[in-house]
């Protein structure tokens, strides 16, 4: 789902390749701190980072199969080995297998048999392209558009034309409402379309001679496939002009437009709604968010425009685009060629397994989540993280109680809003109930699509009925966490609380830097530029004394000029508006973690252990969870897309914000970790 409110630790993964090679299970994980991945030839107070990861960067190559290596991917793809496990079990035919663990195997088996998927060739495709091919008048795109389910899973591939799902309405969180959404592009952002500078052209030159090539594999002849790329690149173009960009998109209030159907119609009367909405199982629907007007009256005014010819390029061309990653190798392989390679400059495909691993989190994730937090997660580490998010929640309330620039209205529903947040630990009190959903061992393609179908529709029934709060948006073991604004909760998956990030071993100073801090991280989010005009029930509503947001606006200025200083790549630096919330709750974070761990540790008598004093020791695991290796197209298009800072200066953009860490290393005044100028939002 890609709730706007939902913000996370890391970003979810951007287009297709992502995760990790690594054939063998760890012999010895890496310890919360661990002294080996330090340099310490560098000075602390002028690149912490790399003081911190010098020796983990040395020591850890990009494998070929990866666009960045870093703690996080390093931990996931160890995950996947204990997942691979866990279904290459279940795919093994055993009549003693009940009915989940049957489920997940026939996919797994399904996935894996590459051979069967070759043989199929462009046959999965058939039925709709032939349906695309039949259509006779643009009235009738509609109802085509409505049969290409999109797969708005974590390939986050952009839906044809728009996207169309259910979100609890902004202004009376209690109701699950229908909202359409911009969407209907290729290239991963709008700017891949606008932008002007040279890789960027470089890129949309790359950009359409894929789109031909995978015309050419649907058997069209070279010339008509380059005549169609151009078509392609010329709609998508007109779409990403009508397209929010990521920074306005960070503006709740930029989303929410509630309008009747009928107003709809009227805004977007080319295109056939009701047939629509009558295809996608919402015969009735009276009124909905329409997220972002002025795309539908550019998707308006293309439909007039474009011809038929023109619109059925396009649908062909998103019809194949979402389904390659599923289909024979030759399409796996182009698709790969631009998405992994030419996009992120991965050197190679990630094995099939590693693959299936993936696909069945996505279609069936809290299938495969029961058997492995069954596997993997103990109600003892539940009951310590819970216990560590209480103590941030309560550093948290001291941080507000004591906050100079706020008045006490403000403070008052601060804590209110702070108080009403809802931990989920771990993985959900109620499992997703797959039983409507068929796999077959010996249908890879109608499974994906099978699923693909069952989820979109799960989420288009919440539409009338009352909000699941008990919901999960993260399968069980995924290496991240996110706060949800408006159901205010925020979610830790059995999968991000292992170590090295949390480690049972340790002294405690490591995994409050690390856990810790990404507890509090998660908590400001309630309270960074786009969480804090949602209020403690998850309404869209001003909370804030006019007076105290002048002044967050003030301090978050500070952040978001500090960050956009920073150089990623090339010449381009951090966007600092698109990563505000991330650099806010990145500060934030560290602060609350800092302060529950001063206060748990206050009658202790803590002693330096391998050459650290404690205080050092939490600011070195907070480091060291950001080590990370990254290929430079990578930087690249995280630049454009991600709202996360690079995690250099997740690391170096914190702690040059806090004194506690400059009396740590007695940085001397001016020194980069120590600037004269600090920010500091809460
Ligand atoms: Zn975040």
């Amino acid at each position: 789902m890609r709730d706007f409110n939902l913000s996370t630790i890391l970003l979810v993964a951007i287009v297709l390749v992502a995760a990790a090679f690594a054939q063998t299970a760890p012999a010895n994980r890496q310890p919360a701190l661990d002294v080996t991945s330090m340099d310490r030839n560098v000075d602390p107070c002028t690149d912490f980072y790399t003081y911190s990861c010098g020796g983990w960067i040395r020591k850890n190559p990009i494998p070929p199969d990866q666009t960045s290596w870093g703690v996080y991917s390093k931990l996931e793809d160890e995950t996947k080995l204990i997942l691979r496990d866990i279904l290459e079990s279940a795919a093994t035919p055993d009549a003693g297998h009940d009915a989940l663990k049957q489920k997940i195997g026939d996919y797994y088996a399904a996935c894996i048999d590459e051979k069967a998927l070759d043989a199929a060739g462009t046959s999965p495709l058939k039925a709709d392209l032939d349906r695309i091919g039949r259509l006779h008048s643009k009235r009738d795109l509609a109802e085509v558009a409505a049969a290409m389910i999109p797969h708005d899973g974590f390939f986050d591939r952009e839906n044809v034309l728009f996207a169309l799902r259910s979100d609890q309405d902004y202004k009376d969180s209690t109701q699950v409402i229908a909202e359409v959404d911009q969407g209907g592009l290729g290239l991963p952002d709008r700017d891949f379309y606008l932008k002007t500078d040279a890789k960027s052209e470089e890129l949309r030159k790359a950009y359409v001679v894929h789109v031909q090539k995978m015309f050419e594999l649907l058997g069209d002849k070279p010339s008509v496939a380059a005549a169609q790329a151009q078509t392609v690149m010329r709609i998508e173009t007109a779409l990403a002009k009508g397209s929010l960009t990521r920074v306005e998109r960070r503006d709740p209030k930029k989303l929410y437009h509630k309008m009747t159907r009928q107003e709809l119609l009227a805004l977007s009367p080319a295109f056939h709604w009701n047939a629509y909405f009558a295809k996608v199982g919402l015969p009735s629907v009276r009124s909905l968010n329409v997220a972002t007007p002025g795309f539908f009256k550019t998707m308006n005014a293309e439909l007039e425009k474009e011809d038929l010819g023109s619109w059925k390029a396009y649908l062909r061309w998103h019809l194949v685009h979402e389904n390659a990653p599923y289909l024979s190798s030759a399409f796996v392989k182009a698709d790969f060629d631009f998405y992994g390679k030419t996009l992120q400059g991965a050197e190679e495909l990630e094995p099939r397994w590693k693959r299936c691993v993936a696909y069945v989190d996505n279609d069936l994730g809290e299938a495969l989540g029961q058997a492995y937090v069954q596997r993997s997660f103990s109600p003892e580490a539940k009951q310590r993280a819970l216990k560590m998010v209480k103590e941030i929640e309560e550093a948290m309330q001291r941080d507000i109680e004591a906050l100079s620039w706020m008045t006490p209205d403000t403070k008052q529903r601060a804590l209110e809003k702070l108080h009403t947040v809802v931990n989920k630990i771990g993985y959900p009190d109620k499992w997703r109930n797959y039983s409507t959903l068929a796999i077959a061992r010996d249908d890879e393609m109608g499974n994906v699509l099978r699923a693909r179908a069952f989820e979109f529709h799960r989420r288009l029934a919440k539409i009338g009925k009352p909000v699941d709060r008990g919901e999960w948006q993260m399968t069980p073991p995924t290496v991240n966490a996110n706060y949800d604004a408006q159901k205010n909760d925020i979610s830790f998956p059995a999968g991000v609380l292992q170590p090295p990030l949390f480690d049972p071993n340790s002294d405690d100073a490591p995994n409050y830097g690390d856990t810790g801090s990404t507890i509090g991280h998660e908590l400001t989010h309630g309270f960074d530029d786009e969480g804090r005009q949602f209020d403690a029930q998850g309404n869209l509503r001003d909370w804030w004394m006019p007076e105290d947001a002048k002044k967050f606006e003030q301090r978050s200025s500070c952040i978001s000029g500090q960050y956009s200083q920073y150089l990623i790549v090339d010449d381009i630096k951090i966007n600092g508006k698109l990563t505000l919330g991330e650099d806010v709750a990145d500060v934030g974070g560290l602060i609350l973690a800092y302060m529950a761990w001063q206060d748990e540790t206050k009658n202790q008598k803590l002693e330096p252990l391998e050459g650290f004093t404690p205080e050092q020791r939490i600011f070195i695991g907070y480091a060291q969870q950001w080590c990370t290796n990254e290929r430079d197209e990578t930087k690249r298009l995280r630049a454009t897309v991600d709202p996360h800072s690079p995690e250099k200066y997740r690391t170096n953009g914190v702690v040059s914000n806090m004194p506690e860490f400059q009396r740590a290393f007695q940085c001397k005044p001016d020194s980069a970790m120590a600037p004269e100028k600090r920010c500091r939002v809460w």
